[in-house]
């Protein structure tokens, strides 16, 4: 007979007892890694925000303007991508779960990313857009074999479950491996990214006409998502793009 208390272990192996951030213990079912109170501490963008790139914009320094909704690097250098839809301000608890899951492994932690999605399917009443197809920004396959999975596929198939709409995983490749972003500045992070992604060349014309939401777990300068809209967009396709977290100030 197997030991109750080994199979107590394997459980606290997969699924710990305490929370990963705050070390206090998990509520039973919680499968998250992460506390429901530090979860509640995951602070959201506001609703007046650019209707293109997502950033809060102020009402006092906006309202003037003649296109109040769009930012002025929006009027200026207007993305590949139609809208950026982002609930989460990237710092804190959800900044700290997306590097769990990302490079720890902590895979549990998607649980508390679909409470998340949920809410930002009604938030930005994403049923409304008839979207066709789901893409999720691609890793280089050197990467993907060091990570073993893909985190904004993982995203994709969970909003990909809510909209009833297909995950397009074999359209847009990863052509080029890129250094870590995180090290450069915008210039070279634009250098960086050129040419980085391709329709795949038995993909070619798929998007024409089509109405895709392209995802990826975290906006910083936005450069990726350009970059990758641009490759949809010259396919033919109109691109919106969500990202679970979007970082206030290009870092
Ligand atoms: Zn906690
Ligand atoms: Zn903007």
């Amino acid at each position: 007979m197997v030991s109750r208390y080994l199979v107590d272990g394997l459980m606290s192996l997969f699924f710990p007892a305490d929370c990963l951030l705050c070390g206090k213990n998990l509520e039973p079912l919680n499968r998250s890694f992460i506390c429901l109170d530090c979860w509640k501490k995951v602070k959201w963008l506001p609703s007046v925000c650019c209707v293109r790139c997502g950033r809060p914009l102020s009402f006092v320094s906006d309202k003037n303007l003649n296109y109040p909704s769009v930012c002025l690097d929006c009027r200026e250098n207007p993305p590949h991508f139609k809208r950026l839809f982002s609930p989460t301000v990237y710092q804190g608890v959800i900044a700290e779960a997306i590097k769990l899951f990302k490079y720890n492994g902590k895979r549990g932690i998607i649980r508390g990313f679909i409470q998340i999605i949920d809410a930002s399917i009604n938030r930005f009443n994403l049923t409304s857009l008839g979207l066709e197809a789901i893409v999720p920004v691609p890793l280089h396959s050197t990467k993907l074999r060091e990570r073993g999975f893909n985190q904004a596929k993982e995203l994709a198939k969970v909003i990909s479950r809510y909209l009833n709409v297909p995950v397009w995983s074999d359209y847009l490749i990863r052509v080029r491996y890129t250094r870590p972003q995180t090290k450069l500045r915008r210039k070279d992070r634009e250098e960086n990214m050129k040419r980085a992604f391709s329709i795949r060349k038995g993909a070619k014309n798929r998007g024409k006409g089509k109405r895709i939401l392209l995802v990826d777990d975290v906006y910083t300068t936005g450069v990726t998502l350009n970059e990758a809209s641009y490759e949809m967009k010259k396919d033919g396709a109109e691109v919106f793009s969500f990202t679970l977290a979007r970082a206030l100030e290009p870092q």
